[in-house]
């Protein structure tokens, strides 16, 4: 059955609103299910308990697991296929499944899989999502793609292109977070700013976001899923083990069924909009408030960078160079002791500033070069 309304704003990608989906319920759409299929016993346990909370959308299931080491749980291959299905026909629930090479698609498709996903390790390389997308066309299944485990959104973009220029329809990207050798209590991290800028890139397309393997732990799990809610996403993947501490994989970050209900039934779910006169005016003037000191950022900034070029003509008339690490390292420091006492973060003045000398000695590089 193919879904009706399909708009399309993106040169090339016609996206069905996930509203119109066969599966969706409500907002959040709902993935979920354990990171691996692992035994009969495990997949019909946890699948019973997810389709008799009436909250899950989908039921996933890894069955070919992208491992960083050999010798861990690779998955248990085809044979999930199969118990997927049994899944889909006893208890109604459409299921999922990662796919990372063409003949993944083509055993997932012959199984009558409702949708497949791509994981962060297989978005990374155009080669194999292009693959992939040869081997979706012309089929009627939703297709998740993750983020790639890089922050690039240029290749989280572009994977999505390659599916939905191979005729899907119902697409949606997965905010699952990014790896990063910054220290994090995160496995991933979020980088919101680049799905929130995916979001004004490519409006229609269905948001996901994926608190399990961002957070590493199922701790965090309810918080990420509430700023996701917080941020406009329209759904969650969430792992779901019917006995998460002898899970083969990730077990630290699944939830049992139990739990992860619970965790949905808290989420506090904001309108995007509201038709409140009082509210829609009020909104109005605060935003002009912000416009107006927008502008006077702007305004300090141009000024800023005007003196920064004449110090640069300076520097060069004396033949001094342009960094002079001394008086930047005071400078942060004088900036940080101040915005720390007005309510400002260090993270945030640093990122601000360097931003600023980055941009004040690339227009001192300049004058240094001008006749
Ligand atoms: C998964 O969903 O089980 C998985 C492997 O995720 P990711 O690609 O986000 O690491
Ligand atoms: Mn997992």
């Amino acid at each position: 059955m193919k879904t009706e309304n399909i708009t399309t704003k993106e040169p090339g990608m016609a996206i069905s609103p996930i509203r119109e989906w066969q599966v969706y319920k409500q907002r959040p759409l709902v993935i979920a299910g354990p990171c691996s299929a692992e035994s009969e016993e495990q997949i019909f346990g946890t699948a019973a308990e997810l389709a008799a909370s009436g909250r899950v959308d989908l039921f996933r299931a890894g069955i070919w697991k992208p491992r960083s080491r050999p010798d861990t749980f690779e998955g248990i291959g085809t044979i999930g296929l199969r118990w997927l299905r049994q899944v889909k026909e006893k208890y109604g629930l459409p299921v999922a499944v990662e796919v990372a090479t063409e003949k993944h698609v083509y055993e997932a498709l012959k199984h009558g899989i409702d949708a497949v996903w791509i994981g962060a390790r297989t978005t990374v390389n155009p080669f194999a999502v292009q693959e992939i997308a040869a081997a979706l066309r012309g089929a009627d299944v939703m297709v998740f793609v993750k983020n790639p485990v890089n922050p690039d959104l240029e290749l989280w973009i572009g994977a999505i292109e390659r599916i939905s220029k191979a005729g899907i329809s119902r697409i949606a990207a997965i905010h699952r977070g990014f790896s990063s050798w910054e220290k994090s209590a995160f496995r991933n991290h979020p980088r919101w700013q680049i799905p929130v800028e995916l979001r004004q890139r490519i409006p229609d397309l269905p948001l996901i976001c994926d608190p399990s393997h961002m957070g590493g732990d199922r701790l965090y799990i309810e918080d990420l899923s509430q700023k996701a809610m917080d941020l406009a996403y329209d759904g969650l993947m969430i792992e779901s083990h019917i006995d998460p501490d002898n899970a083969l994989s990730d077990k630290q970050q699944q939830l049992r069924p139990a739990e992860l209900e619970g965790i949905l039934s808290r989420l506090v779910l904001r309108s995007s909009t509201s038709s409140d006169r009082e509210f829609l005016d009020t909104m109005d003037d605060l935003r002009r408030q912000i416009d107006i000191y927008d502008e006077l950022l702007l305004d300090i900034l141009e000024n800023r960078m005007a003196v920064a070029e004449t110090i640069g003509k300076y520097k060069k008339e004396h033949n001094i160079t342009i960094l002079q690490s001394d008086r930047w390292k005071e400078v942060v420091n004088k900036a940080v002791t101040k915005g720390t006492k007005r309510g400002l973060t260090p993270e945030f003045i640093h990122t601000i500033l360097e931003a600023i000398h980055q941009e004040s000695i690339t227009r001192q590089m300049k004058v240094m070069k001008e006749e």
